[in-house]
């Protein structure tokens, strides 16, 4: 089968061919434009999928809220002006007579981990991304658990901290507010307001910085205070992690050390491990969910 993947993103549409196994063929890359809103995206996306000839179905993955089963943006920030409310699914299908497939780019690339990246072999497992925020998808036998109206997986929004920082959703202290690559580079100004992201961090920590280290490791301790509230909720068989700054392997060993000091002897059974798919987890996630939705395997109950 072949199935064009699409992948908006905030900066780049990302578009391949994929088949049933997770190649990928004929990938290109266009710029998103996303500041000229959400009707000029469609047409651009619209456009790239023009590009491609002889598909069976078509996976969307996409930033902002979406509802999977119609397909529809419910949510999109001010990155994206006038995206909400747009109906992605019935564009696409009006346009090229294919079924498609809409899911957010987070729960897509979850998907994609799980097929073929850090998650083969796994069941039950979680992704959580941390960067700008805090990212998070479910997966529950293998396909994206989404709630009532597919919103599931904001672990950004656990609130860790009662009465902690204003968090942008309106609540204070909440996970991405201590967690996030953000956070960290928050509490690293304060010691030297010349280290604004994470590799500049790190190349103090390298140097030995006493001061970075300590705010590194209080950092991983908040990190880890969210996976051991979420390994207990769901009893997952593996953890996936993404971030840039995961590339730094203190991070991913101190994580692996530090989380099963915490959690529950009987709920220890589980991996934490690195995503490994990058650029192309979402639209190998997006392939998926219109390849098996193609053929009945993909359920939505919501
Ligand atoms: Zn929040």
């Amino acid at each position: 089968m072949r199935i064009l993947a699409i992948d908006i993103g905030g900066t780049a549409i990302k578009s391949a061919i994929a088949n049933e196994k997770g190649e990928i063929t004929d990938l290109r890359e266009h710029p998103t434009n996303a500041k000229e809103g959400g009707p000029a995206v469609m047409k651009t996306a619209l456009e790239i999928a023009h590009g491609y000839e002889d598909f069976d179905c078509i996976g969307i993955s996409t930033t902002g809220q979406v509802d999977p089963k119609r397909g529809i943006i419910v949510y999109a920030n001010e990155n994206v002006p006038n995206y909400t409310g747009t109906n992605v699914k019935q564009i696409f299908e009006q346009e090229f007579h294919k079924l498609t497939c809409v899911e957010n780019d987070v729960n897509c690339a979850a998907v994609g981990e799980t097929h073929y990246g850090a998650g083969r072999g796994l069941r039950d497992l979680l992704c959580i991304t941390y960067g700008t925020g805090v990212g998070g998808a479910i997966v529950i036998n293998r396909q994206i658990y989404g709630g009532a109206h597919g919103l599931a997986g904001e672990f950004g929004h656990l609130i860790t901290h009662p009465n902690g920082r204003q968090c942008g959703c309106g609540q204070h202290g909440c996970y991405e507010q201590y967690a996030s690559t953000t956070a960290l580079v928050r509490e690293a100004r304060k010691v030297d307001p010349s280290l604004y992201n994470g590799r500049l961090i790190f190349e103090e920590w390298h140097k030995g910085n006493t001061a970075i280290r300590m705010i590194v490791d209080d950092w991983i301790d908040e990190i880890v205070f969210g996976l051991v509230t979420l390994v207990h909720i769901f009893n997952p068989n593996g953890i996936i992690l993404g971030g840039g700054i995961l590339a730094e392997p203190y991070i991913e060993n101190e994580i692996n050390k530090r989380i099963y000091k915490r959690v529950m002897q009987s709920y220890s059974d589980f991996r934490v491990v690195k995503a490994e798919l990058k650029n192309t987890a979402g639209l190998l996630g997006a392939s998926v969910i219109a390849f098996k939705t193609k053929i009945g395997m993909y359920e939505r109950e919501y």
